[in-house]
């Protein structure tokens, strides 16, 4: 007979947390001693509950589990400091996060899905395919190891949700694990990244705390955008912007447009004045991405020369459109997520080609980056 593994606590919203623990510790105290180990500390372990007494910690232990992904890989730090994690899961799924220090703060890059369903050509996660969504203590282990591993303060860090995976399309655990973050980091200082689930950006608008929105547009019009994520024919681009519209921002808190930049794609300065065109009435600025390289993604799909890129981006400025430009030097560390786990995984690209021509499919499919380095900021001067 097998049993069910134990539950993970951090699994549970505050609120759930302290219904639960009422019920097995007392006296009450305790109650939030323990949330405040796991929520503030971020404990991985009832051992590290230091002023709990051993009974305590021996108690609680039989019941329930506290543990965090395992970290399988680290990559050197890169020449700006940045590191890339490779994490196992209790299932024997990889996921991956990065660790991006940046001047005073400090970001990292957390996965939400062990894979991707929506399959967008340029990404490495999508052509390894959909992955089960991650639950809140698997995306919260990814942050407090980092954290823990580096010792930064939470108040000099921003978590993004821009690693494996679509948030938007698991947004019960998301909404779990942004109310344990927001205990300790202000939703400005939390961004997710989606390439565009419609019903997802309403009900985050909906949210009495919400983080920032960041939108993948990558394309300047419907007909590419469809070709390079074949999403948009769910979710149309001018319904998409619409949705971006109807997103509440306060001040300094623009939605960024992200834009993979892929050589003579998307990179001309009439695509730049299109994205400005089409970003018109969003309160947004653009996060230009030189496309990551990998070998899993076609070989027509190119980084921009960076003549290319500084004409794109000074088109858009010219356009009225504030630009930042992620610089991927990162790319030594393989700053692309899901290229870690690539580059282990036991599927090469001529086989999964075959895969996707036996279904009918005849896209190749892409890998995704997190570039890491600090961004260079470009806005027009008014
Ligand atoms: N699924 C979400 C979040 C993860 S992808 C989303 O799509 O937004 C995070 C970012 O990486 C997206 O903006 C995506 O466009 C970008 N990206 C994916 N593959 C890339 C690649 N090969 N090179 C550069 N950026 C890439
Ligand atoms: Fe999924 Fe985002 Fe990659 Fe598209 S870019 S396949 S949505 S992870």
């Amino acid at each position: 007979m097998t049993s069910e593994p134990a539950a993970n606590l951090h699994d549970f919203a505050p609120a759930h947390l302290e219904r639960v623990l009422r019920e097995t510790v007392s006296p009450p105290f305790r109650v939030k001693q323990i949330a405040e180990w796991m929520h503030v500390h971020g404990a991985g372990s009832f051992d590290a509950m230091t002023n709990l007494p051993k009974d305590v910690r021996a108690d609680l232990a039989s019941r329930f589990t506290i543990a965090f992904p395992e970290v399988l890989e680290r990559t050197e730090p890169a020449a700006d400091r940045s590191q890339k994690y490779l994490f196992k899961l209790a299932d024997g799924n990889r996921i991956e996060s990065v660790y991006m220090p940046m001047g005073d703060r400090t970001s990292v890059c957390l996965s939400s899905q062990a894979g991707c369903a929506v399959g967008c050509t340029f990404c490495v996660t999508g052509f390894f395919g959909a992955g089960r969504n991650l639950t809140p203590s698997e995306m919260l282990g990814q942050f407090f190891t980092i954290q823990h591993e580096h010792q930064v303060p939470k108040e000099l860090m921003n978590v993004v949700f821009m690693g494996m995976g679509e948030p938007l399309l698991n947004l019960e655990h998301l909404a779990t694990t942004l109310d344990i973050l927001y205990l300790t980091i202000a939703p400005k200082r939390i961004t997710v990244s989606t390439a565009g689930i419609i019903p997802g950006i309403d009900e985050l608008s909906r949210m009495s705390r919400r983080p920032n929105l960041a939108i993948s547009i990558n394309a300047p019009d419907r007909k590419r955008r469809e070709e390079i994520m074949p999403i948009t024919k769910k979710y149309p681009l001018d319904e998409l912007i619409a949705s971006l519209k109807r997103y509440p921002t306060e001040r300094g808190r623009e939605i960024t447009a992200e834009y993979v930049l892929l050589a003579g794609y998307n990179d001309s300065p009439q695509d730049a004045v299109a994205l400005a065109k089409l970003l018109r009435g969003v309160e947004a600025k653009v996060n230009a991405i030189p496309f990551n390289a990998d070998p899993n993604l076609p070989d027509w799909m190119k980084r921009p020369s960076d003549a290319a890129i500084d004409r794109f981006v000074d088109t858009l400025v010219k356009s009225g459109m504030p630009v930042t430009v992620r610089r991927s030097k990162g790319r030594e560390i393989a700053a692309a997520c899901g290229q870690l786990r690539g580059k282990t995984e036991a599927r090469s690209r001529a086989s999964r080609q075959r895969e996707l021509a036996e279904s009918g499919v005849d896209r190749a499919r892409g890998m995704k980056s997190a570039g890491v380095e600090r961004d260079a900021v470009h806005r027009e001067r008014r």
